[in-house]
């Protein structure tokens, strides 16, 4: 059974689009499973009804014409109820409907079952026979198992023509949109661009042209570049070859000739496709032949044809990103962004990320906050290379992408993004302002930074200290480990441009979702395994190192406190201090002018919640880490867009968590901050200043929204809120609470702020 479903997979994974996948399902299921008939039935969201869309065994005639609503006959039923439906006898059941078209009056027996993707019934998959049949249990599996594996693939396909305009049965249709996880905050509207990794010949995207004749004449030019290159190399080698291999070399030539694969190539371009495009086409069709027989000797020749394109592509690709042009704003739409494609587009053209892989920490999210350009990302079943050149909306926010967007949704983030300005403005009057309550209570903004870009846009909005200075991000940015001195050099910018204010600076926090690209770290379960401290106390020699450059960086400034992430074990804290404490011993010999600095301790790990006051006596201050300490309380990886929806920072268990911790350290030598995501989210930041944390480290996007937000609220009022809150046992109550609550306060029109914070 396993083989079957197999080949049924790779059969409609290769099919070119929605029609001719569904008619390979129809035709396999029904072959394999010995049925008279086989059918798919599609969800039309603009008819509300679920259509007949490929059907091997009735009436050929009915397709695209026959629908059903859900509440309408046995397909609807499937629909419905979104499970299957097995019938020896169909026309016996109240919800039998029969329609004419398909002639299918005598097929007796029936089973459904849905096609269901991210818990939408996406459509119906039919098997019927003219018998009574009862369908047994293994043959109802197999149409499980097949139809949800089906159901990524359908519903890839049918974000793929959302885009281009139309629904599963040709009709106009607009906004499709796609979730990921929020990246970097803000709403941009902009022209996509999509990039992918060079000399990638399965990564290249669909591309219309006008100009066939010169695109004809460029592909030639490059197709006559790798030819002169393989003659010039088997003239260079030629003594060395045996003659079989001499014969390879012809043999190659004889492929790029103008009547083999260049011909194919120019036959694609001739219909539109540029030649980038048409060639992954032709060495896709090539390949997949050869993959596919028997013949060992032929199977091998896929490789040749893979080794001579991917030759071509390198010419058509170094001369195309030499002529490239980019809009003059533009998102950049990848599978898997990297800092190096970011780096391609003119800074002033990028206005918007979009990545179909990658989290909120990718390199990439962390670099597009520094920016302040918009970002989404984990965007899921995106067919990011059908966006290339057309309008996209990214909402930063909440880690959605719209395209072919609609003149009403379109004048919806329009008016965001005016708005967007216009509180950008009128918040720079509240720079220099303190960040108290309307009753005096006082509370410190301070800003997490991770490139030299953050530091000055928090300095613009008023930062009073730096919470968390991610030092992984300056790491991520090399291709080894950064020097001492390097790193001496990256710390004391940050600690000078803040001095006399604090800068707090966390040991690398590697591992987990950010593997350092010259560290890979494999790991079954990378968030549960080596990170962070771990990471550290495993390989000392990185620690010191660090230490030493951030005491030396401090020399003179003394506004450094160092932070210990992703701490689980207190001998992990005396190790630390340990080795900081002789590094610092080691400084003084040395005859630097440096000074101890007080050390913290993340709290991510929810173990540290219940040794607080074990912590007090060994550290100066705390920092609350809410992105990781929720993913450990919820067990919700963070950046998993699936599980996206259910992970909050909001969620009734962590709010107590959160005010447990602050509760158990009053009266403790300790000083206590917030420095997760949700410090930066205004209705959450007044909660967490009436539990009592009055440091709040966020990103400096958000500084000037939360001291808004606080200034208009009183401490009484926020405590009365807090109580409110905390007697809630559900998370979107208290999400309504806390805005309805913004909302009196007249503030609402700060509520926007990233959903995963
Ligand atoms: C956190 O976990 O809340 C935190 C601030 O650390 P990071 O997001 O870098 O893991
Ligand atoms: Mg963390």
């Amino acid at each position: 059974m396993l083989e079957k479903l197999r080949s049924i997979i790779q059969e409609v994974n290769e099919a070119s689009d929605l029609t001719s996948s569904l008619e390979i399902i129809v035709r396999r299921i029904k072959k394999s499973m010995d049925v008279k008939v086989c059918s798919a039935y599609l969800l039309d969201h603009n008819l509300g009804r679920y259509v007949l869309m490929a059907t091997k065994g009735l009436n050929p005639d009915a397709v695209g014409k026959v629908s059903l609503a859900p509440e309408e006959g046995l397909v609807g039923l499937v629909a419905q109820r979104a499970e299957p439906v097995n019938l020896e006898h169909a026309s016996l059941h109240p919800r039998y409907f029969y329609i004419p078209e398909t002639q299918e009056e005598e097929f007796e027996s029936f089973l459904g079952v849905p096609i269901i993707h991210h818990r939408e019934v996406l459509g119906v998959l039919v098997v019927q026979q003219s018998e009574a049949r009862d369908f047994d249990a293994e043959e109802e599996a197999f149409l499980i198992t097949l139809s949800a594996q089906l159901a990524g693939i359908i519903a890839n396909e049918e974000a793929r023509d959302a885009i281009t305009g139309f629904s599963p049965t040709g009709l106009k249709t607009t906004d499709a949109s796609f979730e990921g996880v929020p990246g970097a905050p803000g709403v941009v509207i902009a022209e996509a661009v999509t990039v992918f990794p060079p000399a990638d010949l399965s990564a290249i995207p669909t591309r219309k042209i006008s100009d066939i004749k010169a695109e004809i004449a460029f592909f030639n030019e490059c197709l006559n570049s790798v030819r002169r290159d393989i003659s010039e190399l088997k003239m260079k080698i030629k003594s060395q070859l045996r003659p079989e291999e001499r014969e390879l070399f012809d043999a190659y030539l004889h492929m790029l000739s103008d009547n083999a694969l260049g011909a194919e190539v120019i036959n694609h371009i001739q219909k539109g496709n540029w030649a980038q495009g048409a060639l992954a086409r032709v060495a896709r069709d090539h390949v997949r032949n050869l993959e596919s027989m028997e013949d060992d000797y032929l199977k091998e020749r896929a490789t040749d044809i893979k080794d001579l394109c991917s030759r071509v592509l390198f010419y058509l690709q170094e001369k195309e990103q030499e002529n490239r042009q980019y809009p003059e704003r533009c998102v950049l739409v990848s599978e898997e962004l990297s800092a190096a494609m970011l780096a391609e587009v003119p800074k002033e053209n990028l206005v918007g990320i979009v990545s179909s892989k990658g989290s909120g920490h990718s390199h990439v999210a962390i670099l597009s906050r520094a920016m302040g350009i918009p970002a989404a990302m984990g965007i899921q079943d995106l067919p990011f290379s059908e966006l290339d050149g057309k309008e996209v909306i990214v909402d930063g926010y909440n880690g959605r992408v719209y395209s072919n967007p609609s003149d009403d949704l379109r004048e919806r983030f329009q008016e965001i993004v005016r708005e967007e300005e216009q509180l950008s403005e009128g918040l720079k009057a509240i720079k220099d302002l303190p960040c108290e309550t309307l009753d005096g209570h006082r509370v410190q903004l301070w800003v997490n930074t991770g490139l030299m870009t953050d530091v000055l846009r928090s300095i613009e909005r008023g930062a009073e200290g730096i919470g968390l200075f991610r030092t992984e991000v300056p790491f991520l940015l090399r291709d080894r480990f950064p020097t001492e001195r390097e790193q001496t050099e990256i710390y004391r910018q940050q600690l000078e441009a803040f001095h006399p204010k604090m800068v707090t600076m966390r040991t690398l926090d590697i591992g987990g979702d950010k593997p350092l690209p010259y560290f890979p770290i494999n790991e079954e379960n990378p968030f549960l395994g080596w990170r962070g401290i771990r990471v550290s106390m495993d390989h000392p020699e990185i620690f010191i190192a660090q230490v030493r450059a951030m005491m030396k960086a401090s020399a003179g400034l003394d506004n450094l406190q160092i932070m210990l992430p992703m701490i689980s074990n207190l001998n992990e804290v005396d190790y630390s201090v340990r080795l900081i404490k002789r590094t610092f011993q080691e400084l003084l010999e040395e005859g630097r002018d440096v000074v101890l600095p007080e050390v913290g301790v993340m709290i991510e790990v929810p173990a540290m919640i219940y040794q607080l006051k074990l912590l007090a006596s060994r550290v100066s201050f705390i920092s609350v880490g809410t992105n990781d300490l929720s993913q450990y309380l919820l067990a919700i990886d963070r950046n998993n867009p699936r599980v996206a929806g259910i992970y909050s920072t909001l969620h009734p268990g962590v709010l107590r968590a959160l005010k447990q911790i602050a509760d158990d350290v009053q009266g403790e030598n300790l000083k206590v901050s917030v420095c997760g995501e949700m410090a930066g989210n205004p209705g959450a930041a007044v909660l967490l200043m009436a539990m009592g944390y009055d440091v709040l480290s966020m990103n400096a996007t958000s500084l000037l929204r939360v001291k808004s937000v606080i200034r208009n609220f009183t401490f009484q009022q926020a405590r009365e809120l807090m109580d409110k809150v905390l007697a809630e046992d559900d998370t979107e109550a208290v999400k309504a609470l806390v805005d309805l609550e913004l909302y009196n306060a007249g503030v609402d029109r700060l509520l926007r702020t990233s959903r995963n914070s």
